[in-house]
């Protein structure tokens, strides 16, 4: 067997009840053969199978008092996976369906998606089956105290830095912050997302969503493409889409859906910038559901259902297609259905939002895709320009901000590209984007010796 099959087979003998994480892995090392040839000494220094197994796998419990006076009990998680380059960095995602094997998925792609964004941070994740959803803001905020009142000891602005993902927003972000800062007694960067009050950068809240399109754009560009006049297919209605349809809008695409996890909404006429404000107010600060968008624009709404059912079963034609909700959200039916209808480029913003047989309809049919642990990569890289800005006592304007993420995905872009070339690989950006940020946490991780 090779070493890359016995990683792998490990992985799952171990942890057999942790499906996601078993995908996240097989998706990394199913790529990483040529570089079992090319470094030997990464063999020798068993850097495959030391990468897959956390450097810390924190789990806690977090009990907290609803509005009726009732205690509640909910489960914590952070995993430390990977500091080889730089303090832990990952987000704190809160969703009912959260457990063990969600976070270490997703702190293992938090590891490549960090080396590939040029700054120095290491791979971590966390987060809770607390879900805020219909919480009042006091809830939430009792929740959030409780569960910054056992993650304070773990983290720190040079140890590991946290920041939202699903389900934690600006509102939670300050919940958890304010709670460490007393704690602590200390003002420093040790979560990203603040408010721009408290030490926030400009451009963090729209950076994944700015960052996947600006990776689109470079993968279009390729083919001499861009986004003028182009139909779009966002999914999800959270931070990441929103800003999504925003840089769409700016670039000239035109966004025929949302969704949330009851309904998808299409809006043939397009989610211009007037809607999308809409759609920011409605889950921002409302915190409603996306069915309301149908009902105030008059647009077809199909409740029950994401955004690539909808397109498969109504034969929607989109040229560009972004997932921006959660994992497995296109499986291979969906991937078919959106070949067939001319869809030319899918760009995640999500993690993982394609299943493994989507990812090889996609690679067979020659279309060009970017992964989310390239594509999505602008939201830690801004979280990372945010934990520049906080230890310099500083801050960058708008422009200053937003160019740097574009240099960013635009060099993220060229490594990925440039690293699937050199392998005999031209055009397949999963590749690119496994083996270049693999081989950089492997080097510092063999630099180190066995610790
Ligand atoms: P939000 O919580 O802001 O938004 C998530 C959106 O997706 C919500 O509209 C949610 O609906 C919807 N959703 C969740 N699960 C499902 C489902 N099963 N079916 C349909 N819709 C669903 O999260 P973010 O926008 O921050 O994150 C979205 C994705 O992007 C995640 O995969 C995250 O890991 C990834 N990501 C986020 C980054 C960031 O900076 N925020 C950075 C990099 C990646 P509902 O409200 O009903 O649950």
């Amino acid at each position: 067997m090779s070493v890359i099959k016995d990683v792998i087979a490990k992985v799952k003998q171990t942890d057999p009840h942790q499906p996601e994480f078993h995908q996240a892995v097989e998706e990394v090392m199913g790529t990483l053969e040529p570089t079992v040839k090319k470094h030997p000494e990464f063999v020798k220094a068993n850097i495959y199978e030391r990468i897959v197994e956390p450097e810390r796998a924190m789990q806690f419990r977090v009990p907290w008092v609803d509005d009726k006076g009732c205690v509640r009990v909910n489960r914590g998680f952070r995993i430390q996976f990977n500091n080889a380059i730089g303090p832990f960095k990952g987000g704190l995602r809160f969703h009912p369906s959260v457990n063990l094997g969600i976070i270490k998925f997703l702190g293992f792609e938090q590891i490549f998606k960090n080396a590939l964004t040029t700054l120095p941070m290491g791979g971590a994740k966390g987060g809770s089956d607390f879900d805020p959803k219909g919480k009042s803001d006091g809830e939430v905020m009792r929740f959030c105290q409780a569960f910054m009142r056992e993650l304070f000891r773990h983290i720190g602005a040079d140890i590991d830095v946290p920041a939202g993902d699903i389900g934690v927003g600006g509102r939670e972000i300050g919940y958890l912050y304010g709670y460490y800062k007393k704690i602590r007694n200390e003002h420093t960067g040790v979560l990203t997302g603040k408010g721009l009050d408290y030490g926030g950068s400009l451009v963090r809240p729209e950076a994944t969503g700015y960052g996947v399109t600006y990776f689109a754009a470079e993968m279009l560009a390729t083919r001499g493409l861009n986004f003028k006049g182009k139909t779009v297919a966002i999914s999800g209605a959270g931070n990441v889409a929103q800003y999504a349809v925003e840089k769409v809008n700016q670039l000239g695409g035109k966004v025929i859906s949302l969704c949330d996890s009851s309904a998808t909404i299409i809006d043939e006429k397009g989610i211009d910038d007037k809607k999308c404000c809409y759609v920011l107010d409605l889950k921002n600060v409302r915190r409603g559901r996306i069915a309301e968008y149908a009902d105030k624009f008059k647009t077809a709404c199909y409740e029950g259902k994401n955004v690539w059912d909808v397109i498969r079963e109504q034969g929607i034609k989109v040229d560009i297609a972004l997932p921006c909700a959660t994992q497995n959200e296109i499986n291979d039916k969906n991937a078919a259905a959106l070949v067939k209808n001319g869809c030319i480029c899918v760009a995640e913003g999500a993690n993982m939002p394609s299943t493994p047989e989507a990812i090889k309809i996609f690679q067979e049919k020659k279309i060009l895709y970017g992964p989310g642990k390239a594509a999505n990569a602008g939201g830690v890289a801004t979280s990372g320009l945010e934990m520049s800005q906080n230890s310099l006592r500083f801050s960058w304007t708008r422009e200053e901000v937003d160019n740097r993420l574009l240099i960013i995905m635009k060099s993220i872009h060229k490594n990925c590209s440039d690293t699937a070339e050199a392998y005999g690989k031209k055009g397949d950006y999963v590749t690119g984007a496994n083996i270049a940020g693999f081989t950089k946490v492997a080097n510092a991780m063999l630099a180190y010796g066995v610790v």
